[in-house]
Parts: C-alpha cells; structure tokens; sequence
C-alpha cells in the first residue's frame, strides 16, 4: 500500500457514507516508524500525522516541521497529565481525554498557555479493563464536564476490542456523539477504516497500510 492508495481508497468510502464529501481526514500515524520514511510521505505532500508518544513525537516533529509548512500533529495515545504541558505546546489535537485529572490539567494550562489543541473525549466502547477510555455510560456526563471547563472538545475517538466487529463500536462512538452534539469522530485504522468512514469518521487513523509494519516496541 502506499499514501496514494489509501488516499483512494477514502475518497471512494466517502462520498456514499458522508454527506459532506472531503470531510475526511487521514492522520498518517507514524509512531515507531524510521525517519526516512515519514520524510518519504511529507514529500508525497501528506501534512497530517499521528504519534502515541509525547516523548517521541517531541524528538521527530519540532525538526520536520522546519523543513515541512503545514504539519498538523495529532497525538493518539494516553496521556498522563505530566506529559501534558508538551503535548499541549506540540500537538494540533489529542484524543485521549479520557478523565477529569486530565480535563482538569488541560484547563489550567490552556489558560496559562492561551491556546488549546482541538480535544477528542476517547469512549472505552469495548468497557474492557486495559484500555483508557471514559466508558459509555459515563461519556454524557463527562463530555458535559469538559465542555463546562470551556474545552474545544471536537469529538469522540475509539479504538474497539481485537476480537470484535469493529462496526458496532463506530455505531455506538457515533451515537454518542450525535446524542452531545458533537460532530467530529476519530475512527478507524489499517485494517477497517472504510467501515468507519461508513458509520460516519471524520478522522481515521492509519499507520501500517501507509508506512508498512512497525518494528515490536
Ligand atoms: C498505532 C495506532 C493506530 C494505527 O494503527 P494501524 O493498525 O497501524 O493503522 C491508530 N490508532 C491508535 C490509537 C494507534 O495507537
């Protein structure tokens, strides 16, 4: 596979299922992924990217972003709260938020720093006890929450259980999200983003079918 293909591949998922066509955004996630290769995709002219590590996007992303215009860095993966002055100053969007310490801490350095990346609240929708996550029942309530601390809260992010059809969790995340309000939904990887697309994403996030395997970490 390659950036054009899935780049495709979207476009063909999404006229029928979204009615704003376009409305697609692919984050290219290049965590664990070598340098030359990220450098391969910027010069393709892709500009959106993911990392699920504040310490490793802070090594990779502060140069590329001097020789590519234009990046917008998503981070993807859960954040502790002392990762999240960084992850503020790099990062375009997060969509991990997933508890009130967190809500909390983005708050107050939002004030502090005067700006806030775009926020995603991530719904455990499988409920399974590893992953983060607010589970769905209690999603309303902290949706409410973050949105009473004036958080730009964007979206929804899921990432559904291994073994399950992946379709049922896109439907759940977007019924939450239509239930608040919120119109932006973070859903879909490699192996089923055109399902997402169908259910609705706005964002899907895509690392192996664009970069190729990641090396064990
Ligand atoms: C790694 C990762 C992805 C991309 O996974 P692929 O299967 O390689 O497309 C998407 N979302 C999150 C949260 C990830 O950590």
């Amino acid at each position: 596979m390659t950036l054009r293909d899935i780049t495709d591949r979207i476009s063909k998922a999404a006229p029928a299922a979204n009615s704003a066509a376009g409305a697609v955004s692919l984050i290219a996630v290049s965590k664990t992924q070598p340098n030359e290769r990220v450098q391969g995709v910027l010069e393709e002219g892709h500009r959106i990217f993911g990392e699920n590590k504040v310490q490793e996007a802070a090594g990779k992303w502060p140069a590329f972003r001097e020789q590519f215009d234009g990046v917008k860095l998503h981070l993807i993966g859960p954040l502790q709260t002392n990762k999240a002055r960084q992850a503020m100053e790099l990062a375009d969007a997060i969509h991990t938020l997933d508890r009130p310490k967190l809500a909390n801490t983005l708050a107050r350095l939002a004030q502090e720093l005067g700006r806030c990346p775009d926020l995603f609240v991530q719904v455990n929708t499988g409920e399974e006890d590893q992953k983060a996550g607010v589970m769905p029942d209690k999603a309303d309530a902290f949706i409410a929450e973050c949105l009473a601390l004036d958080l730009p809260v964007k979206g929804l992010m899921c990432i559904p259980p291994v073994n399950e059809e992946a379709s049922l969790h896109f439907a759940l995340l977007a019924k939450i999200a239509a239930r608040n309000g919120l119109r932006d939904l973070s859903m879909g990887m490699s192996s089923d983003f055109e399902k997402a697309i169908a259910l609705g994403a706005t964002h899907v996030r895509v690392g192996s079918a664009i970069f190729g395997e990641r090396d064990a970490v």
